[in-house]
This record gives C-alpha cells, sequence and structure tokens, in this order.
C-alpha cells in the first residue's frame, strides 16, 4: 500500500503529487507520512534524494489553513541554497491550492525587501535559523500560530552552529506545534535535540536498499605531502576532471589549491563559508554553467549545495571524521550513474583512513599514482566562458530577453549560449569560450530589452 492516495491528503495535493508524476511513494515518505499526518512529531533518518522533501511538505501543506492569515510552517534549513530548493518544491506542492502565501528569509540577503514581504504574514516560511531568528526577535515575524516546525538536515544546522538560535526560535513559536526532524546522520546530539524539542516522536529510519544506492567507486592514494599538487593536478588531467569538486580541510589549502590549480591552466575556482553571498553565487553560477571546471571547497561551504552529481569528487586531505567523508562523496555517483572519489592521503593520514575505513566496514582500495612534475601548462580551460550583466529581476530582464539579444542582431547561434541565471540585480549568461569576445562585444554595442546594461566578462 504505497499509493498516495490511500493516505488522507486534500484533494488538491493529490493532485499536485500526480502532476509531479509520483506514482508510488518512497520508504521514507511510506514510513513518515501516515505519522505526520496524524500529527505525531516524527524523526527521520533521511539523504537527499530520499524524498524527504514532499514528505514533510505534503504534511505541513496538509496543516495549512489559508483562509486563516498567519504564520503556520517554519521550516528551517542550513543554507540558502538548500532553502530556495525547499521553497521551490513546496510551490510545486501547492500548486492546486490557491493564495498560499510562501516565503524565503535567509541571511546574506539583504533586510528590507524581506521586511516589505512581511507587512502580511505568510503561511509557509523557509529560511535559515539566523535570519529567521532575527525576524522573530525584530517582531517582525510572528511565531504564535505556528502548528508545524520542520528542522531540515538537522545535523547540518548542528554542525554549523545553529544549535542555540534553533533553540531561542522555538522559545519564540507557539508551545503546542509539531515538529518534524529529519537528518542524514544521527549522532548522539540529534538524539539529544530530539529529546529536547520533540514530544514521543514516532523514529523512522529507511535502509536503502542496495540497488538503489549510487554507485561510487572509491580509490585511496598514498602520496607524500610534497606530492600532493602535482597528483591533484595530474588525476584532473583526466576525462572526469571536466567537472569535479575538491575539498580541502582548511580553507587557506582552498584559495592556494584553487590558485595553482588556476595557474596550472585549469579553470579552477575557491568556495569557502568566508565569502560574500554575492561571491558565493557568482562562483556556483559559474560552476553549474560550465565556465569553471574545478571548484575547490571546505566542507562548510559545500554543504546543502544544489549541484548535480559530479563525475568526480578529489579529497585534497582526508577528512577528520568518517561522517564528512562520507557526505563529501555523496557528491558524485547520484543520478544513476558511476560515480568516482578519490582521496589523497599522506602517511601522517593514514590513521584518519583507518577511522574511515572501521566506520563503514569495508576494507579501503588503494591504488597507486606516478606522480610526474608537470610538463609545462595543460591548458583543461571550461568549455564555456560567463558574462555578467548588471540588471536582473528588478529590471524586469528575462532568460528570454538575454538570449534574444544574443541570437537577434548579435547574430549568435542559440547553441552557442549556455545558461543563463538571473538574480534581482545581476543576470550571468553562459558563451562557448571561443565566442565570449563577440558576444561581448555584441552585447556592449546594442541593446537589451531596448536599453543599454553594463556587461563584462567573469573571470
Ligand atoms: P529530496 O529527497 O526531497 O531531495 O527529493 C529527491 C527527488 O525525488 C526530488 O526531485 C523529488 O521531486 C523526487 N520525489 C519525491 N517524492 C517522489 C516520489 N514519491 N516519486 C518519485 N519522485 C519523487
Amino acid at each position: 500500500m504505497t499509493a498516495f492516495n490511500t493516505l488522507p491528503l486534500k484533494p488538491a495535493l493529490l493532485a499536485s503529487v500526480e502532476t509531479l508524476g509520483y506514482t508510488e511513494m518512497t520508504p521514507v515518505q511510506a514510513q513518515s507520512l501516515p505519522p505526520m499526518l496524524a500529527g505525531r512529531d516524527v524523526i527521520a533518518q533521511a539523504q537527499t534524494g530520499s524524498g524527504k522533501t514532499a514528505a514533510f511538505g505534503l504534511s505541513l501543506l496538509q496543516s495549512i489553513d489559508v483562509d486563516t492569515i498567519r504564520l503556520q510552517a517554519l521550516v528551517l534549513c542550513p543554507t540558502r541554497e538548500l532553502a530556495d530548493q525547499v521553497s521551490k518544491a513546496l510551490r510545486k506542492l501547492a500548486a492546486n491550492i490557491p493564495n498560499v502565501k510562501l516565503l524565503t528569509l535567509c541571511g546574506g540577503m539583504p533586510l528590507g525587501p524581506q521586511l516589505a514581504s512581511l507587512s502580511h504574514d505568510p503561511h509557509i516560511v523557509v529560511g535559515t535559523p539566523g535570519r529567521v531568528q532575527e525576524h522573530l526577535k525584530r517582531g517582525s515575524l510572528h511565531g504564535g500560530g505556528i502548528k508545524v516546525l520542520v528542522l531540515d538536515e538537522a545535523d547540518r544546522m548542528l554542525d554549523m552552529g545553529f544549535s542555540e538560535a534553533i533553540d531561542d526560535i522555538i522559545g519564540r513559536i507557539a508551545k503546542h506545534h509539531q515538529t518534524l526532524l529529519f537528518s542524514a546522520t544521527y549522532p548522539e546530539e540529534i538524539r539529544a535535540v530530539s529529546q529536547r524539542v520533540q514530544t514521543d516522536p514516532v523514529v523512522v529510519t529507511v535502509d536503502t536498499p542496495a540497488e538503489q544506492k549510487p554507485a561510487i567507486e572509491q580509490q585511496f592514494i598514498e602520496v607524500e605531502p610534497a606530492q600532493k599538487l602535482d597528483a591533484l593536478a595530474q588525476l584532473l588531467a583526466g576525462e572526469r576532471g571536466q567537472h569535479a569538486l575538491v575539498f580541502c580541510n582548511m580553507r587557506k589549502d582552498v584559495d592556494a589549491v584553487a590558485q595553482e590549480l588556476d595557474r596550472r591552466g585549469y579553470s579552477a575556482l575557491a568556495l569557502h563559508g568566508d565569502m560574500e553571498q554575492r561571491d558565493r553565487d557568482e562562483v556556483l553560477v559559474r560552476f553549474a554553467n560550465k565556465s569553471c571546471n574545478v571548484l575547490v571547497a571546505t566542507d562548510v561551504a559545500a554543504r546543502g549545495l544544489d549541484i548535480a552529481a559530479l563525475p568526480l569528487v578529489l579529497c585534497y586531505d582526508v577528512a577528520h571524521d568518517p561522517d564528512t567523508h562520507t557526505h563529501r562523496i555523496g557528491r558524485t555517483g547520484r543520478a544513476g550513474e558511476t560515480g568516482l572519489a578519490i582521496t589523497l592521503c599522506t602517511p601522517r593520514e593514514r590513521p584518519k583512513a583507518a577511522n574511515i575505513e572501521e566506520a563503514g566496514g569495508v576494507p579501503l582500495s588503494w591504488r597507486t599514482l606516478k606522480v610526474a612534475p608537470p610538463r609545462g601548462k595543460t591548458l583543461q580551460l571550461a568549455p564555456m566562458k560567463t558574462l555578467v550583466i548588471d540588471a536582473g529581476r528588478q529590471d524586469k530582464l528575462r532568460p528570454g530577453d538575454i538570449l534574444g539579444a544574443l541570437t537577434g542582431d548579435a547574430g549568435l547561434d542559440a547553441k552557442d549560449i549556455g545558461k543563463i541565471d538571473v538574480f534581482a540585480t545581476r543576470a550571468y549568461v553562459a558563451i562557448g569560450r571561443a565566442l565570449a569576445t563577440k558576444a561581448l562585444e555584441r552585447l556592449r554595442a546594442g541593446r537589451i530589452k531596448g536599453r543599454n546594461f553594463r556587461v563584462r566578462p567573469l573571470g
């Protein structure tokens, strides 16, 4: 009995499920939806890809009364990227319920527009703990009517130090509410949070059947510290290096590795937690639109990133703990394709590798690599280049306008134009590398939507 229509869901929600093409519940949904819909607190161990968002999404949408203009459901997420993803999924599920107001409230975004959109209470808020706490404190957000609180990727939120903010938020919202806690891992800290914030929760754990587990080939390579960079560059020169994520344990190494790879002819960019939101957005846009082929990141920065399965994940250092390692390698091998995760390990890092081996319960597979010093510059540039236009949604600019400007008067072929991302005040367009200069000149000379905007190349 895993059909959605066995659940006591509003017809509007069943209709959305059908539109989305979900025929059967995923295991997490089948186990968590009945108790959630019955109003119970639930703690579920669920990974990205398990269908967890639809699980809590359907449940909270079922609880909402649209005629009551009050905040009724609050979803806390560790990062803005995840909050955006969750909001998008909830909007799709709510497509057949008229007048649902959902707001995304995240840090790193200006407060002014958020305050303006809070002039009427939304029914649902999805946000990051720090910013939601700030709005509750200011009184711009009212938690008195909250019926459902969702903690999504709770383990990540704890890792990121949001524990106090979450406790403070809970102290500021309605005393009686349902708490749904989703977490990929189940460490002691999560159990402690559950005990603190939940009442008699139903525990849901789902063993992913072997055939549904993504196929990830793991390799460990022992290298001397002085060889790490050469080894990394050599591994990236392979075909899979066209789109790879490199993890470093330390921020300073992220910058150094990205710079060195860039010097050696790769389109590499660094991503770490201390970056301004705008720079972070830019790096992610460039990685997703293929104008950067190697992203070098810290674990914190990579958390909650909405990047599709990557062919290659490289650990420049061995992660300090097995959970972090699992998250790193989980970035490859999704969507039914075999991924490759390679970890570089110096003799001093052996004990950490042994911990990973012990936690995983399977012997690590070691291979050797003949590290050769670089022979000149290995040109491994990304296929695209990004142009940034200093105009965005606020100027009513849409992707079609940019495409039109490039293919119309500028005379480019649509096949040479890649992903177009439009933000509030800026827009990014990926152009085939060889044509980027031409596109830039044409855009500067011509007009977009009849207007002249500043356009410049990135990188
Ligand atoms: P999540 O684990 O929430 O990140 O969801 C992973 C993906 O599974 C999303 O793209 C959902 O649209 C999709 N999904 C969720 N529930 C179902 C379902 N019952 N059947 C098919 N796909 C689903």
